[in-house]
């Protein structure tokens, strides 16, 4: 039943060009919380929904908070989620993340928003990590651009993945995180707090 729902969000994400994980990354993804036991999630950037249900798919026991502030998509992600039967494991808030303040504390959050604002994000959540949490950044290699050696055209591009190359280095400096840099999908980062 979710199967066919997964599928048909993967057409119309791609359909839409909406920039939903690719599959190795969010297969990396759901194994990475089945080995440890990762059971609340905060989400930045719901999309559609697509990476949370599929991370809600794998224990009842697994809660997530998402955040999205695009209407439309906050729209359907409800949908979704509705259709998967989901709506007591995921709940999605229709707002900024940089607005979202919360106590509580997660084992996983998992960094999917605006790629420029990474550096906030990771320093506003970090307070809501678990003792031995985790952050996990995706698209560290935007499109393969942040590993390109010749100089961008665009500068709003070549400016975007400065400020990506800004977070690689962030994460590699930082001395109460140790980041794993994975090849997958568009490029993840495991941070796993020491
Ligand atoms: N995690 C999703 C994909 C998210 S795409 C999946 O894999 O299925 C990134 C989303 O982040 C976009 O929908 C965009 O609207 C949202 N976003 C970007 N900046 C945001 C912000 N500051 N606050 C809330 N949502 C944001
Ligand atoms: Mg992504």
């Amino acid at each position: 039943m979710v199967r066919v729902l997964i599928e048909e969000m993967e057409a119309y994400a791609k359909e839409n060009k909406i920039p939903i994980m690719l599959p190795d990354g969010i297969e990396f993804l759901e194994n990475y919380i089945r080995k440890n036991k990762i059971k609340k999630i905060l989400e930045l950037g719901t999309a559609i929904g697509y990476s949370a249900i599929r991370m809600a798919s794998i224990s009842k026991d697994i809660q997530i908070i998402t955040i999205e502030r695009d209407q439309e998509r906050y729209q359907k992600a409800i949908e979704n989620i509705k259709k998967a039967g989901m709506q007591n494991q995921i709940q999605v808030l229709n707002q900024d993340i940089m607005d979202f303040n919360t106590e509580e504390k997660f084992d996983l959050i998992f960094i999917d928003a605006a790629k420029s604002q990474y550096i906030k994000y990771f320093e506003k959540f970090s307070f809501n990590l678990i003792k031995d949490g985790v952050i996990i950044s995706d698209n560290l290699n935007f499109h393969g651009y942040t590993k390109q050696e010749t100089r961008i055209e665009s500068k709003n591009l070549r400016q975007m993945v400065g400020k990506i190359k800004n977070y690689i280095e962030f994460l590699k400096e930082n001395k109460e995180f140790k980041t794993t840099f994975i090849e997958l999908g568009d490029g993840i980062g495991i941070s796993e707090k020491l």
